[in-house]
């Protein structure tokens, strides 16, 4: 029972075990998984804004260059240039610069012309790259024009022979990107970042205002994650401490890459508390397991107790019930129920089976003389002498009236049965106790010995008929002495 609990405890934690190593393997691939369909999502939803964004841009080049627009009025010029430039949310406006980095247009009326943005990263990019005929990012920067924080996109303009004409800037408006990555759950997602060239962080949820416009080039994480262009890896922590686990991809204009940065212990953060309630509540059922199998095991060993208590109880009530309290030989019960198994075994078995009645000589008189107490002793002294006599684990002594003993002695015949006998009577007169009363002054007794097959017997009671004869020829012979009952002239023919 111990052995089968013990199986069940440790078959529970061996389930537990398994299902909680399954579910620590899907709390890593569920978090790699959403950090990959974030990434994805979010991803293609920058990009699909900067596409759009550029295309404002690009439509303000194509008109720019078309000598057809150049003729028009200024307002249809306007209207021409910066068609796009309304379609595209969390865009700001757009604005054109000469070669000197001076204001020439924009698209809001409100833009003041002829400001000077020569300094500006993006003017200065151009008129050091006068060819770079790409999408230029620029780090973010407050607006001078709205006051905002912005990312400016910029894109050269041509003259008609692809000389520098100037520029066409125009810009996110950070807020707009801070509320694309606000609807993400950054709690679950880790760290969302959007990377510009060099390595700039144009934007980040949990959103930091300190590390916006930082680069983080020199990151080994940037690194390996600008050589994998896509993917994940594992490395340290690009802003802060610690180890990550990044999931990035780069997206639409080369430069923007994105990325999410999940710390480890995150991940395994509601893993950690499943396994610890799992681990009680296991904790808990084995606790009661063993503490049930303990009292199982207590009330079974009292049960086993008492039934061993009961048995001994039992037993020693038997033996009191057959016991002659006097002498401790058999009492008459146990003569009985001896006898008639002996019987019975002799009988089946075809052995022999001796029977000895042993009876006080003038017992009366010894009471009569010595007082009762006396007569009592008188009988314990025979009883021992009948002991000592029929010792053998077979042979049965008992008391089976006042002065009267009997010895059943199976698997003996009458010629051993006398030499019983005979010892019985020498041993009781050997201890010389003195009976006035008495034929020889002393305390003696006399027996009377029936056997089968020597005598003829029907059943048990004929063989004690028998035996007492023989007792009631010793007594008429003048007592002390043994008679053996009268051998048979007829072939014994046992009958059961
Ligand atoms: P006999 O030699 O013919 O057997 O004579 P007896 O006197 O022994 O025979 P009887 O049957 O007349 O007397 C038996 C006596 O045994 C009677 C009684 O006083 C005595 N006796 C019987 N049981 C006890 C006992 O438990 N204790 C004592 N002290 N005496 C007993
Ligand atoms: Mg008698
Ligand atoms: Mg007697």
């Amino acid at each position: 029972m111990v052995l089968a609990n013990f199986l069940t405890v440790a078959g529970l934690i061996s389930v537990a075990a398994l299902l909680l190593w399954q579910m620590h393997t899907d709390a890593g691939n569920r978090s790699q998984a959403n950090a990959n369909s974030l990434v994805q999502v979010l991803g293609r939803d920058i990009a699909r804004n900067v596409e759009l964004y550029d295309l404002s841009l690009q439509a303000v080049v194509d008109g720019f260059g078309r000598t057809d627009v150049a003729q028009v009025s200024p307002e249809l010029r306007q209207l021409i240039l910066y068609d796009r430039a309304a379609s595209a949310p969390g865009f700001a406006f757009l604005l054109i610069l000469d070669t000197h980095g001076t204001v020439v247009s924009g698209s809001n009326q409100s833009v003041p012309k002829g400001l000077d943005r020569s300094d500006t990263e993006y003017f200065r990019h151009f008129a050091a790259h006068p060819d770079d005929d790409s999408l230029h990012v620029s780090p973010p920067a407050i607006s001078r024009v709205s006051g905002q924080r912005m990312i400016m996109l910029s894109r050269r303009l041509s003259n008609s022979d692809g000389s520098l004409a100037g520029v066409v800037v125009g810009g996110i408006k950070l807020d707009y990107l801070r509320s694309l990555f606000a609807s993400v759950d950054a709690e679950h997602a880790g760290t969302v970042t959007l990377y510009g060239p060099e390595g700039v962080i144009l934007m980040r949820e949990p959103f930091d205002q300190s590390v916006i416009g930082t680069s983080v080039s020199e990151a080994p994480s940037y690194r390996r994650m600008i050589a994998m262009r896509e993917g994940n890896l594992v490395g340290p922590a690009m802003v802060g401490e610690g180890e990550r686990w990044f999931t990035f991809a780069r997206f639409g204009i080369e430069p923007l890459t994105l990325s999410i940065a999940v710390v480890p212990a995150t991940i395994y953060a509601e893993w950690w508390q499943r396994a610890l309630g799992l681990g009680f509540v296991l904790l808990g059922l084995c606790a009661i397991t063993a503490g049930l199998t303990w009292l199982l095991r207590r009330e079974l060993g009292r049960r086993e107790q008492a039934e061993t208590r009961l048995v001994a109880a039992n037993a020693r009530l038997t033996a009191q019930a057959t016991t002659d309290a006097l002498t401790g030989l058999g009492n008459r019960r146990r003569f009985d129920e001896a006898l008639a198994q002996e019987w019975d075994r002799a009988v089946r078995g075809r052995r022999p089976l001796s029977l000895i009645l042993i009876d006080a000589d003038c017992f009366k008189g010894f009471n009569d003389t010595y007082g009762h107490q006396r007569g009592d002793e008188a009988l314990r002294l025979i009883a021992g002498s009948i002991r000592a006599a029929a010792n053998r684990a077979s042979d049965m002594t008992c008391r089976i009236g006042g002065e009267e003993f009997a010895v059943i002695l199976p698997e003996i015949d009458a010629a051993g049965a006398e030499v019983v006998a005979e010892r019985i009577r020498a041993a009781v007169m050997g201890w010389a106790m003195p009976h006035a009363a008495g034929p020889n002054a002393v305390l003696t007794v006399s027996c009377g010995v029936a056997s089968v097959p020597e005598v003829l017997a029907h059943d048990a009671a004929a063989l004690v008929a028998k035996a007492d004869t023989a007792l009631y020829a010793a007594k008429a012979a003048g007592r002390n002495q043994v008679r053996i009952a009268e051998p048979s002239k007829a072939t014994l023919r046992l009958v059961s």
